[in-house]
């Protein structure tokens, strides 16, 4: 009798350890799933993509606008006179992007910032808008683009410890805007100038070119996607200096007002008597 209980016992036992093994190896299938299909904070989309969450939605993973990249005039190799590799990927299993977006990483391939933008009025869906790279006139303007901010790592960056190099600075196709540089006089060695590498915010289209120029083993400037480069300072702070920091504050009060009103009206309306 007690051996037979003592075999239900680790029956049992061995039953449970098998789902909860089971249990976990479908949670980790499961996470890096969910890691596949989520949207990655960190990923570079193309130029004239829209916001993330949209453009996550937008996008019908056709890869239209990677073949025009992949097949751009500028891309064929001087030498074999064969296309180059695209900068633009389409996300498979295990790049941890949403899979079938595109995508690019600047020290393989950054953006060339093509005059004719090729990769986005392609696009059927409008996750890439080219709206977002024109000028004023609606003319295509690559240099509207804003696929992230360039951020310069000051500790890695051999400018600022006093060695001259503006690799970064040559690399830029907005030589002189998006990144610009500063004089500063070396106070330790007292006769030395830091020439120390800027990146404009308002200029620099995340291209990725500095990136793929930078020196030091791994690149002391890199480009981020713009909601996490860039910080808010919020509304509470104006620059009363400048007319087009008003327009900024004055948008996100006329929207507030809007949905303000909107709310007025429905609470009006539940609270008139009038339901029937
Ligand atoms: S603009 Fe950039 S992403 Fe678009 S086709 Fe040219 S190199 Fe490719
Ligand atoms: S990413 Fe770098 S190279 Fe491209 S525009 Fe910005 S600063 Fe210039
Ligand atoms: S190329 Fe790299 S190391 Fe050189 S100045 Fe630019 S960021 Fe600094």
């Amino acid at each position: 009798m007690m051996a037979n209980s003592d075999n239900n016992r680790r029956k049992f036992m061995a039953t449970t350890l098998q789902s909860v093994g089971l249990t976990a190896l479908g949670g980790l299938l499961w996470s890096g799933y969910t890691d596949e299909v989520k949207a990655s904070p960190l990923v570079l989309r193309p130029p004239g993509a829209i916001k993330e969450n949209d453009f996550l939605s937008a996008c019908i993973k056709c890869g239209l606008c990677a073949e025009a990249c992949q097949n751009r005039e500028t891309n064929l190799d001087k030498e074999t006179g064969l296309p180059k590799e695209g900068t633009l990927k389409m996300a498979k299993g295990g790049d941890h992007k949403l899979i079938g977006t595109p995508y690019f990483i600047p020290t393989e391939v950054p953006c060339y910032m093509c005059e004719d933008i090729p990769c986005v009025p392609v696009c059927p869906s409008g996750a890439l808008d080219q709206l977002l790279v024109s000028d004023d006139k609606g003319e295509l303007d690559i240099n509207r683009a804003s696929m992230g901010l360039a951020v310069v790592h000051k500790e890695s960056c051999i400018a600022f410890w006093g060695i001259q190099c503006d690799a970064c600075y040559r690399a830029c196709p907005l030589l002189g805007d998006a990144i610009t540089i500063e004089m500063h006089r070396n106070e330790r060695t007292g006769k030395h100038t830091f020439m120390l590498p800027i990146v404009n915010d308002n200029a620099c289209t995340g291209c990725g070119l500095c990136e793929q120029a930078c020196v030091t083993e791994k690149p002391a400037i890199f480009v981020l996607p713009n909601e996490v480069s860039k910080g808010k300072a919020g509304d509470h702070y104006v620059k009363g200096w400048d007319k087009e920091d008003d327009k900024r504050v004055g948008n996100a009060k006329a929207i507030e007002t809007t949905t303000e009103r909107s709310s007025q009206s429905s609470s009006d309306y539940l609270n008139s008597g009038d339901l029937y």
